[in-house]
């Protein structure tokens, strides 16, 4: 069936305009630390190494919030899928940990934060379900539950869901949450622009100096800091790490489409099983609008109207969804071995780090690199700092899987 789709393509989020706008770089300044990029990683970077102690610029080539963070669902969960079966045999039991309590202490963070500083982000306390409708899944389901438990996480298996068809079982993980990742992250950059420290948009860095002081330079301006941290999706410069970081992470393109409905749903969902595929409700008034995401490739392949047409679909089968609000497309980049790149741009650097690889669950993972980078700025070598670091040999060696996986399955 073909659908009236809007004539643009923003994003649900992206048409509720901030009130907040950031003035352009036309200076030279210092601080110590320079936070290159203006979405949910480089804010919440910001703003927790503000709460350490350390005065922060964040350049934004845009505006804030426009790129990845202003397309994404909503999700903020430490439920990846089935991850927790999978990165127990890759890196072990304890490797497992750290990255489930990493995801677990960031959901907990961000909702401080949201109380702290009175956020206004449609938060809301939710659980999450990653389901099958195939009975030969069943006993995967199981071991991701018992894997789950073994670390503490806040999982159960359930049998039925609210959901308009029969599944066979789902993995509950407790206490998740969902918000409006761009008013949030508008409302937390306000935070970050006080007391000597700044954000601006409109401010592309162009140059980067990786020295004892980093120099980034923008059009009009420049920042002198000790430290500096690229938030950009994979670093844009200099030209060498955009290179390298080819060799352990790939970009995927994935779509969302957003539909008044009238069925109110209860918690957040995602199966693997093919045409399934993310849902997440919100509020708007006395509205129901229903989001549903998927239809993930390698960007460049395919029709973004025809996998739009198929979640549309969706919507109308399931939830008798009549027209499309909204129907965007964004990108995010994937380490090949499933964990986030987070740490020294290159072994060698010396003060120059990089939060990237967040893999479609960037918004629990912000908080996650914004903890990671103010460990390594304040020299503390942690599990988690160990585990993420983008110089780890299991990404590159982890080509052949990834390969594997997305075009002979
Ligand atoms: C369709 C889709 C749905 C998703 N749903 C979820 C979800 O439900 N839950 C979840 O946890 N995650 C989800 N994600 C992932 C999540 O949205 C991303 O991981 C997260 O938004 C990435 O944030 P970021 O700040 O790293 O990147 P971005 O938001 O892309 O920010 C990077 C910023 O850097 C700026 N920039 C680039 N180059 C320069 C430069 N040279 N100088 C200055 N600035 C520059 C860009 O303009 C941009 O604003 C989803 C992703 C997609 C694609």
């Amino acid at each position: 069936m073909s659908y009236p789709f809007p004539d643009n393509t923003d994003s649900y989020w992206l048409k509720s305009l901030p009130d907040s706008s950031f003035a352009e770089l036309s200076d030279n300044i210092e601080v110590d630390v320079t936070i290159i990029g203006g979405g949910i990683s480089g804010i919440v970077t910001a703003y927790q190494l503000k709460q350490s102690g350390y005065r922060v610029a964040v350049l934004e080539q845009k505006t804030i919030a426009s790129g990845t963070t202003g397309g994404t669902t909503g999700k903020l969960t430490s439920q990846h899928g089935l991850v927790y079966s999978r990165l127990m045999r890759k890196f072990g039991q304890k490797n497992a940990k750290t990255y489930g309590d990493a995801y677990e202490r960031s959901l907990k963070n961000i909702a401080e934060i949201v109380k702290r500083e009175s956020i206004n982000c449609s938060y809301e306390k939710q659980d999450n379900y990653v389901y099958t409708t195939y009975r030969d899944q069943l006993d995967v389901f199981e071991r991701e539950a018992t894997d789950a438990a073994s670390l503490g996480l806040p999982v159960s298996l359930v049998g039925s869901l609210d959901l308009p068809f029969d599944v066979v079982c789902a993995v509950k993980f407790a206490n998740q949450a969902k918000m409006n990742a761009y008013d949030f992250t508008h409302q937390l950059a306000k935070r970050v622009a006080m007391d000597d420290s700044f954000v601006f948009e409109n401010s592309k860095a162009f140059s980067i100096k990786d020295s004892d002081p980093c120099l980034v330079k923008t059009k009009r301006g420049s920042v002198r800091s000790k430290h500096v941290v690229i938030t950009t999706l994979i670093p844009p410069l200099p030209m060498f790490a955009r290179f390298g970081y080819a060799a352990v992470e790939y970009p995927e393109t994935s779509y969302i489409v957003s539909a008044n409905v009238k069925k109110r749903l209860k918690g957040m969902y995602i199966s693997p099983d093919p045409n399934h595929y993310s849902i997440l409700q919100f509020r708007q008034g006395s509205k129901n609008v229903l989001l549903v995401g998927g239809e993930s490739h390698i960007p460049g392949l395919g029709s973004a109207k025809n996998r739009q047409t198929a979640l549309a679909d969706y919507a109308r089968k399931w939830f008798g969804a009549e027209t499309v609000n909204s129907a965007w497309g964004a990108m995010d980049y994937m380490a090949y071995d499933g964990l986030p790149l987070i740490g020294r741009v290159y072994p060698w650097s010396k003060n120059l780090l990089v939060i990237s690889g967040l893999k479609k669950w960037g918004l629990a993972g912000s908080m996650v690199g914004a903890e990671t980078i103010v460990s390594i700025i304040q020299n503390e070598e942690t599990d988690q700092v160990k585990l993420f670091t983008p110089h780890r040999l299991s990404a590159p060696l982890s080509i052949p899987e990834t390969i594997a996986r997305n075009f002979f399955h």
